[in-house]
C-alpha cells in the first residue's frame, strides 16, 4: 500500500463524510439514511486506511541499526599481559609468533622464548 493511495482512501473518507454531513442537514428520512450511510462508508475507510499504515509502519522495512561494539580496553590489556617472563620487557605483537596453534613470543631484549598462555579473568 503505497501513500498515494492511503492518501486518495483518506480524500474519498472525508469528501464521503462531509457529503454525508449535506444529506444529513437537508433532513427528510431518506435523506439522514443516505448521510448516514455515507458517513459509515467514511469511517470504514478511514479505519481501513489507518489499519493499512499501522501495518506498513509495523514492518520492519529497512533495519537503520548501527552496532557499536566497543573494543575498550582490549589493547591496554594486551599491552599489560605481553611481557617477558625473564626479563619483564614489555612484548610488542611483532614479537608473537604462532606456532602449532599456540602463541609463542620472542623477546627482543634477552631473546627468551616462552607460550602465551590467556590470563584466567576471574
Ligand atoms: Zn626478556
Amino acid at each position: 500500500m503505497n501513500k498515494l493511495l492511503t492518501g486518495a482512501i483518506l480524500f474519498l473518507a472525508i469528501f464521503m463524510v462531509l457529503l454525508g454531513m449535506i444529506f444529513i442537514i437537508a433532513s427528510g428520512m431518506e435523506n439522514i439514511a443516505t448521510g448516514a450511510a455515507f458517513v459509515i462508508i467514511a469511517v470504514i475507510l478511514f479505519i481501513f486506511s489507518y489499519r493499512t499504515t499501522k501495518i506498513e509502519a509495523a514492518k520492519p522495512s529497512v533495519v537503520n541499526q548501527t552496532f557499536q561494539v566497543k573494543m575498550e580496553g582490549s589493547g591496554e590489556l594486551k599491552e599489560k599481559e605481553l611481557r617477558c617472563k625473564s626479563c619483564g620487557a614489555p612484548l610488542t605483537e611483532k614479537n608473537l609468533k604462532v606456532v602449532q596453534g599456540g602463541v609463542m613470543m620472542t623477546c627482543p631484549y634477552c631473546g627468551a622464548v616462552s607460550a602465551l598462555e590467556e590470563a584466567p579473568k576471574w
